[in-house]
């Protein structure tokens, strides 16, 4: 998961927030215990933390539910947070192609209007501003990263820009900076820490 996504999801988590209830689980190293976002236990350290995206997941990599949130109870998870989920999962699929809101509302065979009002009633976002946190994340990574598969034309291929001017125009409304500068700077702190 990167950074950028787990800061967002840890926010909800100490401010308690049920928003990513149903979407994610927090798994606690320290104590093997998993727990809803929203659980009203002592907020764990995020070194401490790993987001896992189903309770199946979390059992399976060793982690027990919590006693006090009882995270992995049916019927806890709406039927739109479900779906709600299965759409965030769509949409990381999707990240490198041209997906749309239609297409995933095709997949999950309910229409896009529905689909808009359950996932905002669910998460308080959409999945347009969703898709565009994700690439924006997944392009920093790859920008950072400084290898070949950081050059511009790959980035924006690898977060579903065809054209490299488009990408270049939305990385910078989005950061204040273009891809290279925004490259560059981190070389820059590389060199220095
Ligand atoms: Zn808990």
């Amino acid at each position: 998961m990167h950074k950028e996504l787990f800061d967002h999801i840890y926010e909800t988590v100490a401010r308690k927030e049920s928003t990513y209830d149903g979407v994610y689980y927090t798994c606690v190293k320290t104590t093997r215990i998993f727990c809803r976002p929203s659980c009203r236990a002592r907020t764990p350290f995020p070194q401490n933390i790993l987001f896992a995206t189903s309770v199946q997941e979390a059992i399976d990599a060793g982690f027990r539910p919590c006693k006090r949130c009882r995270p992995e109870l049916p019927g806890r998870q709406t039927p739109d947070e479900r779906l709600a989920a299965e759409v965030n999962r769509l949409l990381k699929q999707g990240i490198n192609g041209p997906i749309t809101l239609q297409e995933i509302a095709d997949m999950l065979a309910i229409s896009p209007f529905h689909l808009q009002r359950l996932y905002k009633r669910v998460t308080g976002s959409t999945p347009a501003v969703y898709l565009q946190e994700l690439r924006l994340a997944e392009a920093k990574i790859r920008l950072e990263s400084g290898d070949d598969a950081g050059t511009i034309a790959a980035v924006a291929k690898a977060v579903g820009y065809r054209s490299h001017s488009h990408f270049t125009a939305w990385f910078s409304q989005e950061t204040g900076m273009t891809p290279s500068e925004y490259r560059n700077v981190h070389k820059e702190r590389g060199r220095q820490g």
